[in-house]
């Protein structure tokens, strides 16, 4: 019923010394796993889902595609800023983890071999825009998933909730004025990247179809819960989706000093468990979680361990 997915690139996307998003973040991901009895799946680099590209280029600049591969070849350096050191290897690794994710959805929604999945993938990608590499993302992966679920029959309405501490531009950006995806964001604000105040609600046709919980630092688990039960379960109900996508950042806890936020994993599941129940009441339990940021290493093991028994149905 539930799969998870990883692959061995998510291990080639090399940050250098001391960087906080660095593949040791796969391995905590995977002792998470471990923790509660489950098993994850190694996609092989040669089993990606064969749109992979094309949805890449249906968020992306077939101009930044080529200048990111173009600057990987050229070795280690930065793209586009400070936050984003990239390798040889870190354009193949934003495309698997893309590649990664759309055989999760195909499973789910096409295959009907599960129905959740969660992906273990980096580099993350909600930060990144259509044209612009940010906050340690390149590909905007969760963009391209419900991109690719828009052209299956039936899949009219897609909700992404975005949980990592930070608010999800390029998500929101990419969508902001379209009424099929929703996008709802709890983060804290002023926070890193800047985006995300309360009246970003969408603009022209997707007016009212974004929605931003700013959260002062520090604040622990009490309204974070608060706002998912009494808001955001009320907003997924009235929107009757049918796909439901996580942005499974875990900065959030209360271990990660980039986060600050102060929430513990039993809350990562308790938000999880709403969530599921969401999905039962609206696309058959069907729910796929991207893991997204999340830089300490016990607290990103503990979150995704609670994360995953709350998806698998405990
Ligand atoms: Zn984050």
């Amino acid at each position: 019923m539930l799969n998870i997915y990883t692959n061995a690139l998510s291990y080639r996307h090399d940050t250098g010394f001391g960087h906080p998003e660095s593949a040791r973040r796969i391995d905590a991901a995977l002792d998470g796993v471990g923790r509660v009895g489950l098993r994850s799946l190694i996609l092989a680099d040669s089993a990606l889902h064969p749109d992979t590209e094309r949805m890449i280029a249906r968020v992306h600049s077939a101009d930044y595609e080529e200048e990111l591969d173009e600057a990987c070849q050229g070795g280690f350096q930065f793209f586009h800023s400070l936050d984003n050191p990239i390798s040889p290897s870190s354009s193949a690794a934003a495309r698997a983890a893309v590649g990664t994710s759309l055989s999760a959805a195909d499973e789910i929604w096409r295959l009907g071999g599960s129905k959740r999945a969660f992906i273990i993938a980096r580099p993350p990608g909600h930060h990144a825009e259509r044209v612009e590499a940010m906050g340690f993302c390149f590909f905007n992966t969760i963009a391209c998933v419900a991109e690719w679920l828009r052209e299956l029959p039936g899949i009219e309405r897609i909700f992404i909730f975005d949980f990592d501490v930070h608010h999800g531009n390029g998500t929101q950006h990419l969508f902001e004025e379209r009424d099929d995806v929703f996008y709802a964001s709890i983060h804290r604000y002023p926070f890193y990247p800047g985006s995300g105040a309360a009246d970003q609600i969408g603009r022209g046709y997707g007016r009212g179809f974004t929605r931003n919980y700013p959260m002062e630092a520090g604040l622990g688990d009490a309204p974070y819960l608060r706002t998912v039960e009494d808001d955001l379960v009320r907003i997924i109900d009235d929107y009757r989706p049918q796909a439901i996508l996580l942005s499974a950042g875990f900065d959030a806890h209360r271990r990660d000093r980039l986060g600050g936020m102060g929430v513990t994993e039993k809350a990562f599941g308790t938000i999880t468990r709403r969530i599921v129940e969401c999905a039962e009441r609206h696309c058959e339990g069907r729910v796929l979680s991207l893991l997204e940021g999340g830089y300490d290493m016990e607290g990103l093991a503990a979150s995704v361990a609670e994360h995953l028994n709350a998806m698998n149905g405990g």
